[in-house]
């Protein structure tokens, strides 16, 4: 497949045309960032970290029967995807209170919360992604009621596969984004899963081994994540 130009570049991503008309290669930079793109620095070794941890990951997923948009892992940084057309949302879940609910709500970190709680963010920096409802999605046309029910449903079937997955591994999922887009007409899992997008905190020290190591200057950002990758069985080379 021939890497073409590059079409978007994120925070942490680029997304490259291809010579296939309906696939990109996403690339996976060393690039963190927090606070919507304020703090930003290179971590070394977190493209490859992220890239292998997400395709692991997808490939869990797709065996549980999420159709998820990564194909094929084609180098440390590189991988192939679908090409998506984005619901300019995230999806957030949470099995564990932490973060922007704790300032929002006003409830202590670290409570559990069952059954999960599910919201949807609006995909925009410059908004600081805030909070929207179902009803904002449909009527500014971001997506439909079925697709809203099906990233729905879906986000909370992936909780399953994964809470079961790091649980195994000693760990706590404590909370996670997810982005959905269309293909032929299909909802599909897109962008990543990493320690980027997720919390999980150690079952018996409670440790944090996701990015908020980096959001709270904590330090050992990679080896954190590495050690995830370790517990959970994904090769990082
Ligand atoms: P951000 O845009 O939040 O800064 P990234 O640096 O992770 O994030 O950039 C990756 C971008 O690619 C995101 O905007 C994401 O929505 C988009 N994306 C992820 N997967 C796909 C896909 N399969 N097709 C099209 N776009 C995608
Ligand atoms: N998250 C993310 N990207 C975002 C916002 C949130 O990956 O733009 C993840 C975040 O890492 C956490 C979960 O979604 O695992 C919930 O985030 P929260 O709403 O608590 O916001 P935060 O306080 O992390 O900004």
């Amino acid at each position: 497949m021939e890497k073409k130009k590059e079409l978007y570049r994120g925070k942490a991503k680029s997304v490259y045309e291809t010579d296939d008309p309906n696939r990109y290669i996403m690339y996976f930079r060393d690039d963190t960032s927090a606070f919507d793109g304020q703090k930003i620095e290179q971590l070394e070794r977190k493209g490859k970290t992220n890239n292998r941890f997400n395709f692991f990951i997808m490939k869990k997923l797709e065996e549980a029967g999420i159709p998820v948009h990564v194909e094929e892992l084609l180098n440390d940084r590189e991988c192939v995807v679908k090409k998506l057309q984005m619901v300019p949302v995230e999806c957030v879940v949470r099995n564990v209170s932490a973060g922007s609910i704790c300032r929002r709500l006003g409830v202590a970190e670290g409570l559990d919360l069952n059954p999960p709680t599910f919201e949807f963010f609006l995909k925009n920096d410059e908004l600081h992604d805030p909070m929207v409802n179902d009803s904002h999605i449909i009527s500014f046309g971001w997506g439909t009621q079925e697709q809203i029910d099906e990233m729905r449903a879906m986000s909370l079937k992936i909780n399953a596969v994964l809470k079961d997955l790091f649980d195994k591994a000693g760990l706590i999922l404590v909370d996670y984004k997810l982005e959905f887009g269309l293909y032929e007409g299909k909802l599909i899992l897109g962008d990543e899963f990493s320690p980027d997008g997720c919390r999980l905190w150690d079952k018996e020290t409670r440790k944090k081994l996701d990015k908020d190591r980096f959001r709270q200057g904590l330090g050992g950002v990679i080896e954190a994540y590495e050690e995830v990758a370790r517990r959970i069985g994904c090769p990082l080379d």
